[in-house]
């Protein structure tokens, strides 16, 4: 058995499946050594042999995209086995919905207040009527916590995805 190089580092995947790294390895351009933790996530909730067909089956400009969702729905899904990022989805779009109403709310105040304002222009009793209503039905979403998420969410720091393949890797 030869020895291997230790002149080129092999990648974070064949590190991890105790191979040798060839040249054009399929992971070794999203799975630096580095970064260890990426892969072991990813090998643990969907197999290597299965993220290197999906690999395989995509176009190479989009693979980098899809090793870095990969690592995130991982990710999530070591942290919350039983709903994975579907949990903080749905956190998400019942926040959406409930401002939805929040603001069709306003909205409707607003419409009745500008209406008001044309009939009879009282400026007066406006502010008392407006903070009265946005005192109860517009201060419940934000003392309860609407904003969190029910577990510390490391990769959510980076909303827009950063564009760095260390997106999905959890900075403890
Ligand atoms: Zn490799």
């Amino acid at each position: 058995m030869a020895s291997s190089s230790t002149s080129n580092s092999p990648c974070a995947a064949c590190k991890f499946l105790r191979r040798k790294c060839l040249p054009g390895c399929i992971f070794a351009p999203y799975f630096p050594p580095e970064e260890p933790q990426k892969f072991a996530n990813v090998h643990k909730i969907f197999g290597a042999s299965n993220v290197s067909k999906l690999l395989n089956e995509i176009m190479p400009h989009q693979r980098e995209d899809a090793v870095n969702s990969l690592a995130y729905e991982a990710e999530a899904r070591m942290k919350d086995p039983v709903y994975g990022c579907v949990g903080a989805i749905s956190v998400l779009q019942r926040q959406v919905m409930r401002l939805q109403k929040e603001l069709d709310a306003t909205n409707a105040d607003l419409m009745r207040f500008t209406s008001n304002d044309m009939s009879n222009s009282s400026f007066s009793v406006f502010p008392g009527q407006y903070g009265a209503r946005m005192g109860h039905g517009g201060g419940s979403f934000d003392h309860n916590s609407g904003f969190s998420l029910p577990y510390a969410s490391p990769w959510n720091n980076n909303p827009t995805g950063g564009s760095s393949e260390e997106g999905g890797d959890g900075t403890m």
